[in-house]
């Protein structure tokens, strides 16, 4: 059984089968929007269609009550139309609802590769033959949150001075927003794909706004890919903002960080370009005093960000291009005589993993990481990190995360890793308290 997804795989055991996509800031996501319009709604234990409910119950005297309720959990209800905005952070961490975890919850199991790529990711131009190919591949644990950064960097080098048509290799995330951005200049787009959503990696992405897991090491990377790196994220950060239609599924969320020592306060002396240059991209980050921290297991630290839910976005851009008039042909490309016999003289190689065989990139490899999700929990509006694991509260489930194995290129579910998940999220959130 399973789902169909590809470079991703679902666990089949007993019918049931995530940085921070890394660590982040000192590391560390997750307001959760309700049903869409149209879903049942439990109102004092009856159930009602949504769309009905709004119409005809007294919305004055249920918001009073909900926001009452609000005030004094400290979090938004389900039944709040507040809660439905794509904004929707806790007033207080003291009174956040934990997540329930046991295996009887776990809804399905996912396994995708990152895209790895050593000293990160690579926007760059080369002429193969009469074709111009603008590489924007290899975006690790952070290509959701790159993408349309680095889509707005390759479509700057490729399109400047271009006439004709554009072909795009890949239908993963850094493909559909790269097609989007030449369309949106006016060219006439075909993808090339070997596989569409949601049969990518891209749709296997926790889909926290922070670009984690993107190179080996801070202090080796060069200036130009700082400045590619910092351009990029910035640019993302601002446009996922304006992204406000909900079918894309973005809205802001609260992480929390916690950490088994003290946190020290975040401060810019001894740090690199490329860490600290995202400071200003993660507003309200603060370490939080001992009384106001639920997470009794150790100290934690908040910031604010953004969670995008992949397949909605993936559906929403597939929506957008073809609108826009772009074709899809499904297509793997095998060697570059086949991309120079392509009728488009610009590509841009979108091609995540597939661009380690199709230019012979030895520096990419997989970067394997497992997600188990757990039924939804509408009352939990945020994300936590701690230690090896993550948690992102979604429409589609609690993503439970923290798998990072560098050259497995396995698509497998390891139900070994499956428990141990299980059994230090249950470590995690067993300890909070409200306070
Ligand atoms: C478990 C996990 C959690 C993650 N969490 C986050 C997160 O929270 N935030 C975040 O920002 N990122 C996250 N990521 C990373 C993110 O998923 C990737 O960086 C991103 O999906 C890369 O997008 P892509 O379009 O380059 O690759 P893909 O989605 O893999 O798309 C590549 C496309 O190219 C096609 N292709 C490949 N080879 C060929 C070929 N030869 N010819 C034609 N087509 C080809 C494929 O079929 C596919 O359509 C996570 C990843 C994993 C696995």
């Amino acid at each position: 059984m399973g789902l169909p997804l590809v470079g991703a795989k679902i666990s089949a055991s007993d019918q049931r089968e995530p940085h921070p996509e890394g660590i982040a800031p000192h590391e560390v996501g997750a307001p959760r929007a309700v049903g869409p319009a149209g879903s049942a709604i439990l109102f004092g234990g009856i159930s009602l269609d949504r769309r009905r409910f709004l119409r005809t119950a007294n919305l004055a005297a249920v918001s009073a009550m909900v926001s009452g309720c609000a005030r004094r959990s400290g979090v938004r209800s389900a039944l709040d139309p507040a809660a439905l905005a794509p904004v929707n952070l806790p007033v207080t961490a003291c009174h956040l609802p934990p997540v329930h975890v046991s295996e009887d919850r776990v809804i399905r199991t996912v396994v995708g590769l990152r895209p790895h790529r050593r000293s990160g990711f690579r926007v760059e131009r080369e002429q193969v033959g009469s074709t111009t190919v603008v590489h924007n591949y290899g975006h690790g644990g952070g290509g959701i949150t790159l993408s349309w950064g680095t889509a707005k960097l390759a479509t700057d080098l490729g399109l400047r001075g271009h006439t004709g048509p554009v072909a795009v290799l890949g239908c993963g995330v850094i493909g559909l927003t790269t097609a989007r951005m030449a369309q949106d200049a006016g060219f006439a787009v075909t993808i090339y794909t070997k596989a569409m959503p949601p049969e990518t990696t891209s749709n296997i992405a926790g889909g926290q706004w922070y670009p984690a897991s993107v190179y080996d090491d801070e202090t080796k990377v060069t200036e130009a890919f700082t400045d590619q790196f910092l351009a990029a994220a910035k640019y993302a950060y601002e446009r996922y903002q304006i992204t406000t239609d909900p079918r894309y599924g973005v809205r802001w969320m609260r992480n929390y960080s916690i950490s088994r020592t003290p946190i020290a306060p975040r401060r810019p002396e001894g740090r690199t370009r490329i860490v600290s240059g995202l400071d200003p991209l993660l507003p309200e980050h603060r370490v939080l005093r001992q009384e106001e921290n639920p997470f009794r297991i150790g100290y934690a630290a908040q910031y604010d960000g953004m969670i995008m839910e992949p397949p909605m976005l993936l559906n929403a851009l597939i929506t957008d291009f073809r609108v826009a008039g772009g074709r899809v042909v499904g297509r793997e490309l095998k060697s570059t005589a086949e991309v120079q016999a392509l009728e488009e003289k610009m590509v841009f190689n979108c091609t995540g993993l597939g661009a380690k065989a199709l230019f012979n990139d030895d520096e990419m490899v997989p970067m394997r990481g497992q997600l188990t999700f757990l039924v939804p929990q509408p009352e939990v509006t945020y994300a936590a990190l701690f230690e090896d694991i993550y948690m992102f509260s979604r429409r589609d489930g609690i993503l439970l995360g923290g798998t990072h194995e560098e050259g497995n290129w396995s698509l497998a579910v390891d139900e070994t890793t499956v428990k141990a998940k299980l059994k230090a999220h249950a470590e995690l959130f067993g300890s909070m308290k409200e306070c």
